[in-house]
């Protein structure tokens, strides 16, 4: 459409919206990635525990379940591909009573119904060779469980974006966007509080924390279609310390939480 000054715009420079932009060269019309912070990834995809997740705790036959195991070697691979440090560290989920034993069946079983083929139970033995100071009944072992450093990916996802013609518009807020035919009419607000409008064919919330409120302006209010919050807290490990774990350690699940439980993550 001529009269459209851009194919797609994506609202968020956080991770997702950047790997959305990567994925889209090649558009005839510019693909504008919107960010209302002044650089890319200042919020949540900046404060998290950069863990490649191998997609075990998802629901059987779960789009998030299959899209976390493709996802998982894609990302490997792109970190090979593009010198991004990562490390393969492995992860435990450990017990420290009997009584929780059976738990790690299930999740094993879960696992390996969602395609992840790596997860296997490993005795005390084996759990002190690979985390010398836990102390554990058994464990459930991933070893192709990592971390990345998310900020180096993100900035190579920015670069991959604008090579592929994409166009990073910083210190902009979307504020307003109606309907209009063929596409939407953006209204966003600059650093210095000018406002400014463009239209375009097609919208991507990547909104991440503010998805919910770019959906009202779309008016979509569907119910399935609301943010969750989800916080974490973290704590440093210091003075040294940090010598004592080698990986990701997780405890099993509680029952009737959403969290992971306390665990180790390594920096
Ligand atoms: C404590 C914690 C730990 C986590 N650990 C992991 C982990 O180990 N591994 C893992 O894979 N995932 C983890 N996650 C999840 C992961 O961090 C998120 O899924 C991911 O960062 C979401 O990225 P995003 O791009 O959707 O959102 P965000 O990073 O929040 O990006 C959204 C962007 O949209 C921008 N924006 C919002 N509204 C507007 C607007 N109106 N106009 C313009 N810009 C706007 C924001 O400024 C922001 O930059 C964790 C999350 C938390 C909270």
């Amino acid at each position: 459409d001529k009269k459209m000054d851009a194919e797609v715009t994506i609202i968020g420079a956080g991770v997702i919206g950047l790997a959305v932009s990567a994925a889209l060269p090649g558009c005839k019309k510019p693909v504008f990635v919107i960010e209302r912070n002044h650089t890319l990834g200042q919020e949540t995809s900046s404060r998290n525990s950069e863990v490649v997740h191998s997609g075990i705790h998802y629901p059987n036959g779960s789009l998030k379940g299959k899209l976390c195991l493709e996802g998982k070697e894609k990302i490997y691979d792109y970190c090979i591909k593009n010198d991004i440090f990562y490390r393969k560290c492995g992860k435990l989920i450990v017990t420290t009573k009997t009584e929780e034993e059976q738990k790690l069946l299930e999740i094993l079983k879960r696992s390996r119904i969602n395609g992840v083929t790596d997860g296997r139970i490993i005795e005390r033995d084996e759990i002190a060779e690979i985390e010398p100071y836990v102390k554990a009944t058994r464990a459930l072992y991933f070893p192709t469980s990592g971390i990345i450093d998310s900020h180096s990916l993100m900035k190579q996802l920015e670069a991959d974006s604008v090579i592929g013609g994409s166009q990073m518009v910083y210190g902009a807020e979307v504020v307003g966007i109606k309907k209009i035919k063929d596409g939407y009419r953006v209204d966003l607000i600059d650093a210095d509080k000018e406002k400014f409008d463009f239209s375009t064919k097609k919208i991507v919330n990547a909104a991440g924390l503010e998805a919910g409120k770019i959906a009202g302006y779309l008016g979509i209010n569907d119910p399935d279609y609301r943010v969750y919050y989800w916080k974490g807290e973290y704590f440093g490990v210091g003075n040294g310390k940090n010598k004592y774990v080698n990986g990701l350690i997780y405890p099993v699940p509680e029952p009737n939480t959403v969290g992971l439980g306390i665990h180790t993550t390594i920096d």
